[in-house]
């Protein structure tokens, strides 16, 4: 980019800024971030536009015409208010925007919102069910058969608690009547804390599995909900919630049916003329229909409508935000000789694809434009020799490097591989973690502060404020995703060059939808002599021979992993994971007697996941059983098999990156998927898993065979901002909501017309849950 062209690119806002009264109001985010951001090279007028926000409006002309003489280009003269547009003002604030707490929540009430992030009436009506159940005619008891699984209303008439004499196990009976009078006894196991959930004479509504015995009549509940009185559980699609500590499904959803009550009409940021001609539905039936649909079909027009909204406003910020994409980054000088070093040094070829990448890298890091690439590739395709390249470049060039990893067994196994690359060739490596010893720290600190360290390694302990770089040049970001803007945004201050490694097989024509001008290079070729895991799928009825095959490759002293999605009839409990963890933990040692079994759930803490499985890395035992998707990205060399429970329940693409995990330590690795149910659908899917060991190939037919109509999608995309809008399977919605922003921008570059404000307001309060691209 030319200087000339710089100057275009950072007088074009200043003028229409300066046209528009000087309002603050072109930018979303505000002049001055931009500025930040466009006038690297120019800081004669980053200084003066310094507090620009803060100044009154003449000020603002004033200042703004100086910067636009300094740039050397003449300023228009400022046409007279009248005869500019209309003044833009704000929109009001709404009732959307008064605190939660405006209405009645019962005790604890505003702590348990916050818990779930939820701050304002606008946060509760955004917190989408995760699901829906059908509730609108409930069974009664006569009509139950016998063995299968059933959801009933009912009213409490007794409740009771008994332990068995020998097998100590508490049991808890209830003796329930349903509105005919029928009867029938509910019965929990070992959970204690259900007798003080139960009243007499209270209605609840319970999911479990009927039996009949003789005359005993019995529900095994495996989950249920006091009904209360607003008939909110029953008679209808019943909104079901991922809940917090110590709140029940009840509880939130008659909040957020109070919410709705409270506002009159949710204003909605699309223009009107715009939704009618997308015909899409508004939001305040979006947002009323999303919670309480009135029929499958309202609840799909709701759908559609709120994913538009994510991607249109994850596509907007996309395109509002690539100006500032041609930013002036780094620039490093690549030599010949010091390629040949590294690649010598390497104890391996590099694919034809590693270097491919590698060019497209270098490329990048020889440009003065800022380095923004995505490198995406397969776990062990060999992501990570590639970005130790890129460092070493950095380090002759006498720059500073850091790659941050979502977790510290990630960081301390990056840091592993990369003294291996690096240390021989007289790069300093440095590892901080969050959980290194104070003074450790202290040391690391100063030696990245006198550049005595070339590479550091680490967690967001890389990202505290005690972390000052003498010169960062480079930042590699592992899966980017686990990570929240502001804390990337810390590592970015200085302008490094960018490189994010993932492992996410978008293809590729989503993933320049969605990363807008961010540049993507991919692996698509594994390092030579990698065995493919052999994969093969199997049915409940011979799940046993899976455990013998695991017992089989135990005794010749191999690792095995157990996954398991969550109970989806139980989950919205909040100990209900751990428990299903814990069972099938006991029903795995049970099949395989001589092994050492070790449990890993989502409600541990991230220490203790972390020290499990440095336990499982250093094969203190054999069998780790995990309902949570194993941290991704860990290499455990000992496991080459890996168990995968009710497999349908996984994405394809979730599945492959699962699979990924064996086999590291360069054995011959196996991967059983065991279905849950055998129809023609779930095997088809399971089959291209079991076929193709090609990510892309396997994320493709992923995004062909999956109906619509699962409420959340599997968040493989990791993006912060799609709660209900999924990468795969909502294409049309994405090229829509596109062409929609474009549109939009196109009339209105800045969004300041007056029937845009809404929208832009919008954005802004998007604004925390951006896209990658605005942070580079
Ligand atoms: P990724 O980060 O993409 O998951 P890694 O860079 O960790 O992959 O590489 C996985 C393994 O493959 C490492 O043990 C690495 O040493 C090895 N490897 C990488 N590239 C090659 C290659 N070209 N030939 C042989 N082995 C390779
Ligand atoms: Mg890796």
């Amino acid at each position: 980019m030319t200087r000339r062209e710089l100057i275009q690119r950072l007088a074009r806002p200043l003028e229409r800024e300066l046209a528009t009264g000087c309002r603050d109001r072109v930018v979303a985010g505000g002049l001055e971030k931009l500025v930040h951001n466009l006038a690297r090279p120019f800081p004669e007028v980053i200084e003066l536009l310094e507090g620009y926000a803060a100044l009154e409006p003449d000020a603002r002309c004033a200042r703004l015409r100086e910067a636009l003489a300094r740039l050397g280009v003449a300023a228009a003269p400022a046409r007279a208010p009248a005869k500019t547009q209309a003044p833009v003002e704000e929109p009001p604030a709404t009732e959307l925007d008064a605190p939660v707490d405006a209405i009645p929540l019962g005790p604890g009430g505003p702590q348990k919102m916050r818990s779930l992030g939820v701050r304002t009436l606008r946060d509760l009506l955004f917190y989408y069910p995760r699901r829906h159940e059908d509730r609108r005619t409930l069974p009664g008891f006569a009509a139950l058969a016998p063995g299968a699984k059933a959801t009933v209303v009912a009213t409490v008439l007794s409740k009771s608690q008994v332990k068995t004499p020998r097998k100590k196990m508490l049991i808890t009976q209830a003796r329930l009547a349903d509105d005919r009078g029928h009867k029938l006894t509910a019965v929990w196991f070992n959970q204690p804390w259900v007798m003080g959930q139960l009243r007499e004479g209270e209605k609840i509504v319970v999911t479990g599995r009927y039996t009949v015995r003789g005359r005993v009549r019995n529900l095994a509940v495996e989950y249920f909900e006091a009904e209360g009185g607003e008939q909110l559980s029953t008679g209808r699609i019943v909104p079901v919630y991922s809940l917090g500590e110590r709140m029940s499904q009840a509880w939130l959803r008659r909040s957020v049916w109070r919410a709705l009550e409270a506002i009159k009409e949710v204003p909605d940021p699309l223009p009107e003329e715009l939704r009618q001609e997308l015909g899409l539905a508004d939001l305040d039936f979006a947002l009323r229909q999303i919670h309480f649909p009135e029929s499958e079909q309202h609840l799909a027009r709701a759908l559609e409508r709120l994913k538009f909204d994510e991607f249109l406003f994850l596509e907007l910020r996309v395109l509002l935000t690539s100006g500032a994409s041609a930013l002036v980054g780094q620039i490093f000088e690549v030599r010949e000789e010091d390629l040949c070093t590294f690649l010598d040094a390497l104890p391996f070829e590099p694919t034809a694809a590693q270097r491919r990448v590698l060019d497209e890298i270098l490329a990048d890091m020889r440009s003065e434009r800022q380095m923004a690439r995505l490198l995406q590739g397969d776990v062990g395709s060999g992501k990570t020799a590639v970005a130790a390249a890129a460092l070493y470049v950095a380090a002759r060039n006498q720059k500073q490097g850091a790659l941050m990893a979502p977790t510290e067994i990630l960081a301390k196994q990056h840091f592993a591989n990369l003294t291996r690359y690096l240390w021989p060739l007289g790069v300093r490596v440095e590892l901080l973690t969050g959980s290194m010893k104070a003074g450790e720290k202290k040391r690391v600190y100063a030696r990245i502060e006198s550049g005595e360290v070339d590479v550091v390694v680490g967690t967001h302990a890389l990202i505290q404020k005690e972390v000052r770089f003498r010169e960062l040049g480079l930042a590699v970001i592992d899966e980017e995703h686990r990570f929240g803007v502001m804390q990337r945004r810390a590592l970015l201050q200085g302008r490094p060059d960018v490189l994010v490694m993932t492992a996410t097989p978008i293809p590729r024509s989503l993933a320049l939808t969605l990363y807008g001008d961010l540049e993507v290079s991919v692996i698509d070729e594994m390092p030579p002599g990698r065995k493919p895991v052999k994969t093969r799928l199997l049915t409940q009825r011979s799940r046993k021979d899976a455990y013998a095959f695991a017992r089989k490759l135990i005794g010749e002293g191999h690792q095995v992993f157990v996954v398991a999605p969550l109970i989806e009839e139980s989950d919205a409990e909040v100990m209900a994971e751990v428990r299903a963890a814990t069972e099938l933990a006991g029903e795995v040692a049970a099949m395989l007697p001589e092994a050492r079994v070790e449990v890993l759930h989502g409600r541990m803490k991230a220490e203790e996941k972390d020290a499990l499985m440095e336990r499982f890395r250093n094969r203190d035992f054999d069998v780790l059983v995990s309902t949570t998707v194993i941290e991704v990205g860990v290499d455990i060399p000992g496991a080459n098999l890996m168990i995968i429970e009710n497999a349908e329940r996984f994405g394809l693409a979730q599945l492959h990156q699962l699979r990924g995990r064996v086999g590291r330590g360069g054995e011959q690795a196996y991967c059983i998927l065991i279905a849950g149910d055998t129809s023609r659908k779930t095997m088809q899917r399971l089959r291209v898993i079991e076929k193709s060991t090609d990510g892309f190939y396997v994320a493709e037919q992923d995004l062909k065979l999956r109906g619509p109509g699962e409420l959340r999608g599997t968040r493989q995309s990791g993006l912060p901002d799609l709660q209900l809008g999924d990468l795969t399977s909502d294409v049309e919605i994405i090229e829509s909501a596109r062409s929609t922003a474009k549109r939009i921008l196109e009339a209105d570059p800045y969004l300041t017309e007056p029937e845009h404000q809404a929208l832009k307001r919008e954005l802004q309060l998007r604004g925390e849950a951006v896209g990658l691209r605005e942070i580079i």
